[in-house]
């Protein structure tokens, strides 16, 4: 029987993004998806701000960000929210196709000694205390393979939750978003977004030259899933919301979706975990999902190499549910916000206005923004520093190597303890981290914080959060977090 030690069901953005991590940490992983190929559908629109930061973390944004457009501005519920002051190096969003996203994974799980296997489901598993056996079925027949884990990165319709006996909580659809990508005789001025007239609203964005992206939602119908969308319905539908069709013709990509949300009542079964929207669908207003699931594969994908190859306690896996859990639920409370903001009506119209002038407020602003950008996100690593369980931020230094910045040193996807301005705190880390001496001269930023004084050390984690930090030369709690999280040598 084939043997590897992760296997990954689903070559999406975020088993492709898992797998990745999984590799640089020299994890053997097998990674199937049970289509036959990639479809090339586009997808989801755009990645925000954390996801980037992400990204840069492993040396993948500089691919992606010459694809992609930058959007100063994202939005709640159809109502802007500009990103443009905040404490990141990227305060926009990038309109980069989804597609393009996966190429981009694809290609770096490649370099990194891992192909998708296509037409490979899986179609069962068996966990026992050593390991878990899991079925793919498929074209090539059934066969096994004995892995110490399984993740589901398989969707909605996730197999591996569903046989992992799993609930799926949540709320059915109560509205329909049709999507079109086609090309158009009689273009709009410019880009809009989120029209509203009648029973809906509609849009139309150009993503690329010769070809839009239009979607009208309608909250007078909800379509069931399975239902097929014709380009002729699509078009009948846009008409009748928006008054016109643009002219469209020549469609690539036709969809419909809806706004049931909802979330598996755990992330783990023993040796099986869900990630991404096998974990969590959602409507996908504010364009949360794929950076939902990129992140959920970035937290767990360290985790896991630790637990394989680390001296660590089975707790940490846990505090994968325990960190990710919370921040799934509060994605689906922000769309269901989000898609009662944007049903019709005079009272709606008010509430919608009342709403567009508490944006204005600053602090408003930036608390839905901080939100859906995930900048704001903060685990309970215990410790009282301001910085502690939030991401690190990228701030420029000056090492013995010459300048640098965080994201560049994350590149390695190892844990690393950063002593500040001569601080030479915690010589006992031992062979878990790197430890690096650098000078830091600047104030820090905090998304939502403001500034904090650079501080003595830092113990960053592979997913760019502090695991601990210090604001002078005092190690309290240094030893206990490294144990925590990167086990001992
Ligand atoms: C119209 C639309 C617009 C969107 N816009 C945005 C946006 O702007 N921003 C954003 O962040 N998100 C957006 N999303 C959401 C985003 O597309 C999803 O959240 C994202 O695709 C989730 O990625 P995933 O890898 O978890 O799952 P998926 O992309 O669904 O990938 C799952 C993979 O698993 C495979 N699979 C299924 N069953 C099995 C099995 N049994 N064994 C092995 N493999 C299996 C599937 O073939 C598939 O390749 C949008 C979604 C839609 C529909």
């Amino acid at each position: 029987m084939e043997k590897t030690e992760v296997v990954v069901a689903g070559a999406g953005p975020t088993g492709l993004m898992l797998a990745c991590e999984l590799r640089l940490a020299g994890i053997d992983v097998v990674l199937v998806d049970g289509l036959a190929a990639r479809t090339g559908e586009s997808r989801a629109g755009g990645v925000h701000a954390r996801t980037m930061e992400l990204f840069d973390q492993r040396g993948l944004l500089e691919h992606l960000r010459p694809q992609g457009r930058r959007m100063q501005a994202g939005h709640f519920g159809a109502l802007p929210l500009d990103f443009s002051d905040f404490d990141t190096r990227h305060p926009y969003m990038l309109a980069v196709l989804q597609s393009v996203v996966e190429r981009e994974l694809d290609q770096r799980v490649t370099e990194l000694g891992t192909t998708v296997r296509w037409g490979a489901p899986v179609v069962g598993f068996a966990q026992d205390a050593t390991g878990i056996e899991v079925e793919i079925g498929g074209q090539a027949g059934p066969r096994k393979i004995r892995a110490s884990y399984l993740v589901g990165c398989d969707g909605g319709r996730s197999a591996v939750r569903k046989l992992a006996s799993i609930g799926f909580s949540g709320t059915d659809a109560t509205v329909t978003g049709m999507l079109a990508d086609v090309e158009l005789a009689d273009p709009p001025d410019g880009p809009f977004f989120g029209h509203r007239r009648g029973a809906g609203d509609y849009s139309a964005v150009q993503f690329e030259p010769g070809w839009y992206r239009l979607i009208v939602q309608r909250h007078d119908l909800v379509l069931p899933r399975g239902a097929t969308l014709s380009f002729d319905d699509f078009r009948a539908s846009y008409r009748e919301i928006a008054g016109t069709d643009f002219g469209m013709h020549s469609p690539r990509w036709v969809t419909h979706y809806g706004d049931a949300a909802r979330q598996a009542d755990r992330y783990r079964d023993r040796r099986v975990f869900l990630a991404g929207d096998a974990a969590h669908i959602h409507y996908p207003a504010g364009g949360q999902g794929l950076n939902l699931g990129v992140q959920d594969a970035v937290n767990l994908g360290w985790k896991l190499a630790i637990a394989l190859r680390g001296n660590v306690s089975d707790e940490l896996l846990d505090t994968y549910e325990s960190e990710r859990w919370p921040i799934g639920a509060r994605v689906l409370q922000n769309t269901r916000a989000q898609t009662a903001l944007q049903r019709p009506g005079p009272h709606m119209d008010a509430l919608r206005e009342t709403m567009g002038d508490l944006i204005d407020m600053d602090v408003v602003r930036q608390r839905l923004g901080l939100m859906i950008t995930a900048l704001d996100i903060r685990y309970d690593t215990k410790g009282d520093h301001p910085l502690a369980g939030r991401r690190v931020p990228d701030a420029d230094l000056s090492t013995e190597h010459g300048a640098t910045r965080i994201a560049e040193l994350l590149r390695s996807g190892r844990p690393i303890l950063l002593r500040l301005n001569g601080h030479q705190l915690g010589s006992a880390a031992g062979s878990r981290v790197d430890v690096i001496d650098a000078n830091s001269t600047q104030r820090w930023s905090v998304p939502g914080l403001g500034e904090i004084p650079v501080p003595a050390a830092v113990l960053i984690r592979p997913d760019g959060y502090v695991a601990w930090a210090a604001a002078h030369s005092d190690d309290t709690g240094l030893t206990e977090a490294l144990s925590t999280w990167f086990g001992t040598d």
